[in-house]
């Protein structure tokens, strides 16, 4: 929180990489290191456009770009399986300066889902968009398609085949096209219980607040199932009037409380502090609830909370005037 002898920032910005079971004794050194790493580039690939006087939503974009490529995060490259077999990817993004909003479920072809959301908010009349459909709009919008074996990592299968055998269910084929040999960067990655999301929230020298969210949901997700992630005020909330939200965890309490707009409507109707409307809303609410994840969040003031109930979340923030900060564990700065 900022003091009366801080300045206030004129821009900030603030990246989640996930969070769940993450402990100091699971993580190898170099795996720690490689997380480390990405939270840090991710941040300031944001970061280099705030500076530059980009905007909060172009840096959200440009961010998110980095972590749906790592194939370390759950979200674009690296995305965890449905039990069929297939990767599903849900994404949104807020303006906080207008209250526009876009959002897509069950993406299966479009590289970057985050860019597709945008593409909802700006070029459609709609908030949301789901499966074929979104991703012909995609295409519409000259927006790069993969083909889904793009997605594929070999450690998020054998998560989906572990997953599978717990739950007594048909393991499926491997998917057409998938790599036959294990690839280097996945292999760092940490399995954090089934799933991770990636999300960024930023405040622009103009003083907007917006956030995004992608992810590609649960491991072994059934029937089409979406989580909190692509929707408006449970993953994904930004307005000036209050804040910018994203969220991580497992999606359906997340949706349950409306979780990222909770946050907001604590601080701009009950007049909280950003780091007290996070902890309400996620050690007292979802904790009664039993759900488990966490949240990054940012104001217009340039304030800057997060807060996760469970061992860890990957997270930076950077704002004008003040150093990168990169967490893992609970007892990171
Ligand atoms: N919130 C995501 C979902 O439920 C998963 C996660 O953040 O870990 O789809």
């Amino acid at each position: 929180m900022s003091t009366a002898a801080e300045a206030k920032p004129k821009w900030a910005i603030v990246v989640h990489g996930g969070a769940g079971v993450i402990e100091r004794k699971d993580l190898k050194p170099e795996q720690e290191k490689a997380y480390r790493d990405a939270m840090a580039r991710v941040a300031n690939t944001g970061a280099d456009v705030l500076k530059k006087g980009g905007s909060a939503l172009d840096a959200i974009e440009a961010a998110i770009h980095v972590l749906e490529d790592d194939p370390l995060f759950n979200a674009g490259r690296g995305a965890v399986f449905t039990a069929e077999g297939r990767n599903e990817l849900d994404s949104s993004i807020m303006d906080g300066s207008n209250l526009m909003a876009g959002a897509v479920a069950g993406v299966t072809r479009t590289k970057h889902p985050i860019s597709l959301a945008r593409a909802v908010m700006e070029h459609s009349p709609h908030v949301m968009l789901m499966g074929k459909g979104a991703d012909d709009f995609a295409a519409s919008r000259k927006l790069e398609q993969v083909d889904p074996s793009y997605f594929f990592t070999e450690r998020r299968w054998r998560s989906l085949e572990a997953e599978l055998k717990r739950q007594n269910l048909p393991i499926p084929p491997r998917p057409q096209g998938a790599p036959a040999k294990p690839d280097e960067a996945a292999a760092l990655a940490h399995d954090e219980g089934k799933k991770g999301t990636v999300g960024v929230v930023a405040l622009d020298s103009k003083g907007n607040v917006a956030a995004g969210t992608s992810t590609g949901g649960t491991t072994g997700k059934r029937w089409g199932r979406v989580g909190d992630s692509p929707i408006i005020g449970a993953g994904t909330y930004a307005s000036n009037s209050s804040c910018a939200v994203s969220a991580t965890g497992t999606g359906e309490y997340f949706i349950r409380l409306t979780v990222a707009r909770e946050v907001c409507a604590l601080v701009e109707h009950k007049g909280m502090s950003l780091q007290a409307a996070a902890d309400e809303v996620v050690q007292k609410q979802l904790t009664a609830i039993k759900g488990d994840g966490g949240i990054i969040a940012v104001a217009p003031n340039g304030d800057i909370a997060w807060s996760f109930n469970t061992s860890g979340m990957y997270r930076a923030k950077v704002a004008d005037g003040q150093p990168l900060v990169v967490g893992i564990y609970k007892d990171d700065p």
